[in-house]
């Protein structure tokens, strides 16, 4: 049968990493819907629409051809064959990810596919509506969160020396999460936020091995 961890929370929260150690952990899959959100988009800046066009997008969805693996190990994004890995992360690609997200037609068309994969055995779902929206019967949620300057901190950390987003200094870097949460909380489809029976999970304090731990814990009981 299929068994489920659903992981949400704002970004910088060490969410990615989280997911795919507890996945680790437990020999179940991976699904980052976060990458997904990021491959339709950099299809719209490749075929040069632009990102606010709900209209415009949506006729992009028609020939889009990706694959992410569900190994946690492995974790390279293909579009229509190409490795773009890297390129999902770029600063392009994290801007014009917020009108695309917050596009419903965009959400309906990722909403089948990620519904299909959540349930192809046992699996760890990672995202902003994953626990309200696309697995409500999760047999675990869990919300993780961090107070937002721990979350700037650390995802300015991971930039360093990374291929892409290595440019950002702190202050921008907080900038740029605080902009994407505000707007992805305030959308009308499917907003970032907690579900009812999600585990909220403060990881201000907690070390990366400490969170998982906490969950592998919760996914035992
Ligand atoms: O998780 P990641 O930062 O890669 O997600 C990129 C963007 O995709 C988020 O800022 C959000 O706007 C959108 N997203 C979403 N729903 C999901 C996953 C991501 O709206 N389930």
């Amino acid at each position: 049968g299929s068994f489920i961890i659903a992981i949400d929370g704002p970004s910088g929260t060490g969410k990615s990493t989280v997911a795919r150690r507890v996945a680790a952990e437990l020999n179940a899959g991976y699904l980052d819907t976060g990458a997904m959100y990021r491959m339709v988009t950099l299809s719209v800046l490749r075929a040069g629409v632009d990102p606010v066009n709900d209209t415009a997008v949506v006729n992009v969805l028609e020939g889009l051809n990706f694959s992410s693996p569900l190994s946690p190990g492995h974790q390279t994004h293909l579009l229509d064959g190409e490795d773009v890995t890297d390129e999902i992360r770029g600063q392009a690609v994290t801007l014009a990810v917020t009108p695309v997200s917050a596009n419903p037609a965009v959400r309906a068309w990722l909403f089948d596919r990620q519904q299909l994969l959540a349930h192809s055995g046992r699996m760890v779902v990672e995202g902003r509506d994953i626990g309200t929206v696309i697995a409500p019967e999760a047999d675990l949620k869990i919300y993780l969160t961090a107070d937002a300057a721990e979350r700037a901190r650390r995802r300015h950390t991971q930039n360093v020396g990374a291929t892409v987003g290595g440019g950002l200094d702190l202050a921008a870097v907080a900038q740029d999460l605080e902009r994407r949460d505000t707007h992805d909380s305030r959308r009308v489809h499917a907003p970032l936020q907690a579900a009812p029976d999600a585990v909220v999970i403060d990881s201000s304090q907690l070390a990366l091995p400490e969170t998982v731990a906490k969950v592998l814990e919760l996914a035992a009981a």
